[in-house]
């Protein structure tokens, strides 16, 4: 084992106290939010939306060391009214897998932090993977594709040499064909790859959402909220204006109706600052949400808020350390 030189030991607690340093110069109350999407072990995640159990626990126990976890309800006040403990960290899952029940919610409970799960409607109680997981199975799952893809899209077609190596990358490519397809020519698109492919057109059980009993399962307690994603998870910048309330709205009454609770937070579904736009925002606010999570990386302080542009850090299945590390890091971004 490598024993670090004092001065460099003099450098990693000199870094480590940076974030500490700085906020009490600034006195201004800072914060992050952590996006998760799963809490799971699974066989293939092409996405990287999965974080282990095990590691989970280990993210918890990082974040009460390290951290002060308080809610996003906490989160967005305390940064509105400059009162919030250093180092406030708020939790959240995007999209309403069953998992954030059956894997996150327990530890969440065993670690008592509080967390919020941003739930797709149109999902919920459908036996039906997410269309990212579908196009998981048809394009990664088969031992053998054909050499070539030619696939007929409403803007006309495309063609892609299937690669011998990694399908990654590959993955990605059609996925950033059909990320923005209305419902209908995205579904005609997974039937023709679902054709070319020979994959299984069975969905996986393991991918599915929650059902309506298992997201009011998920709040029972107080601990959890669920949060608005619209109901069928489109990119919103892609939709009219119209369309987008209508996504927006549809995915929030359904919320409300299943849970008989306020839902006061959004989250963009994808997130990034091309998947939504002024409209977005607009409608968002107009329509009572107190606040919405954008996936654009970057801790929040009281300075600059826009509570409905929040910044979001995207945590993926990292070891302890890993964490730890990242953690310091949002810090002191
Ligand atoms: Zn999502």
């Amino acid at each position: 084992m490598r024993v670090p030189g004092i001065r460099r030991l003099k450098r990693t607690v000199h870094r480590s106290l940076r974030p500490w340093r700085r906020r009490r110069r600034q006195r201004v109350p800072g914060a992050v939010i952590l996006a998760y999407h799963r809490v799971a072990s699974l066989p293939l995640d092409t996405c990287d939306l999965a974080t282990t159990p095990e590691r989970f626990a280990d993210h918890l126990e990082v974040l009460h060391d390290r951290a002060e976890p308080v809610s996003l309800a906490r989160c967005v006040e305390g940064l509105r009214s400059r009162d919030l403990p250093p180092r406030a960290v708020a939790v959240t899952f995007d999209d309403g897998y069953r998992d954030n029940l059956l894997g996150a919610r327990p530890l969440l409970e065993d670690a008592k932090v509080p967390a919020t799960v941003f739930v797709s409607t149109g999902y919920t109680g459908r036996q039906e993977e997410f269309w990212w997981d579908a196009l998981e199975r048809i394009l990664m799952l088969p031992g053998q594709l054909p050499d070539t893809l030619e696939l007929a899209l409403p803007h006309g077609s495309h063609r892609w040499k299937v690669p011998e190596g990694s399908r990654t990358p590959f993955f990605w490519k059609v996925h950033a064909h059909l990320r923005s397809l209305d419902e209908g020519a995205r579904q005609e698109a997974l039937n023709q790859l679902t054709r070319w492919s020979g994959a299984s057109a069975v969905s996986r059980e393991h991918n599915y959402p929650m059902s309506e009993s298992e997201v009011r399962e998920l709040i029972r307690g107080g601990l959890v909220e669920v949060g608005g994603h619209t109901h069928r998870h489109p990119v919103l910048s892609s939709l009219s204006r119209e369309h987008q309330r209508q996504e927006i709205v549809a995915g929030r009454e359904r919320l409300e109706a299943l849970t008989r609770q306020k839902v006061r937070f959004f989250a963009y579904p994808f997130g990034m600052a091309t998947d939504f736009d002024r409209h977005s925002v607009d409608i968002v606010r107009e329509e009572g949400f107190e606040a919405a999570c954008t996936i654009v990386p970057g801790s929040l302080d009281s300075t600059n808020l826009d509570p409905y542009r929040l910044t979001r850090y995207v945590v993926r299945n990292w070891t302890k350390d890993e964490f730890a590390r990242e953690l310091e890091r949002f810090f002191v971004d």
